[in-house]
């Protein structure tokens, strides 16, 4: 079972990554938590090079490039033979990411997104959970956070409220395999909200 968690920055996303993960072992699943940008030495490594450092270093196009470099390696190297073992993959973020962020954030590559996507990856979730949050809100707990990236320093109110539209239209294109969830709430019942929608 492969499942992604999908939001923008300071949707809580990653808390209920990992409360669903927790939830799941207890039942005695095998679970693998993993994240992108990232999730296997490789694609840590390009995580590095794209989100530290000047965000200008790389145009859109090869932004692009590199995060379906990333997406590649973490597939291959931890999520298909962790779901060729059956276990369950629960990652937070995968390709609708890049969909929003490297397909409208920056420029207008969303037909070249999809056309790595179909060529190099060619696998989506069995669901992808939208926690679903209000902009500001979303920005003020990011950007409190401990460590946070600078990247997303620079992403203002104004970039958060986008993505936020573009990840609903998104779950509009694939309702079957899209879940919103109202995140704006206590993790718990956020949490329970995950799990009556798990496939
Ligand atoms: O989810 P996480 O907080 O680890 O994401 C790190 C940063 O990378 C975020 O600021 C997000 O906006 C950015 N990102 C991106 N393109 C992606 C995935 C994440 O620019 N495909």
């Amino acid at each position: 079972l492969f499942l992604s968690f999908e939001g923008i920055d300071g949707s809580g996303k990653s808390t209920q990554a990992r409360m669903l993960a927790d939830r799941l072992r207890a039942e005695g699943r095998e679970v693998v938590l993993t994240r992108e940008p990232g999730g296997s030495p490789g694609a840590e490594e390009i995580r590095r090079l794209v989100l530290e450092g000047d965000p200008d270093r790389w145009s859109a196009e090869c932004e692009l490039l590199l995060f379906t470099a990333a997406r590649r390696d973490h597939l291959e190297r931890l999520i298909r033979p962790a779901l060729a073992r059956g276990a369950t993959v629960i990652c937070d973020r995968f390709a609708d990411s890049t969909r929003m962020y490297q397909g409208l954030s920056r420029a207008d590559l969303r037909a070249q997104v999809d056309a790595l996507h179909d060529m190099m990856i060619g696998i989506e979730p069995d669901r992808t959970f939208l926690i679903d949050m209000d902009p500001e809100t979303g920005l003020a707990r990011a950007l409190g956070r401990q460590g946070a990236e600078e990247r997303f320093e620079s992403f203002g109110a104004e970039m958060q409220a986008r993505m936020r539209a573009g990840f609903l239209a998104l779950a509009k294109e694939a309702p079957g395999r899209f879940r919103v969830i109202d995140g704006d709430r206590a993790a718990e019942a956020v949490a329970q909200d995950v799990w009556a929608a798990l496939p």
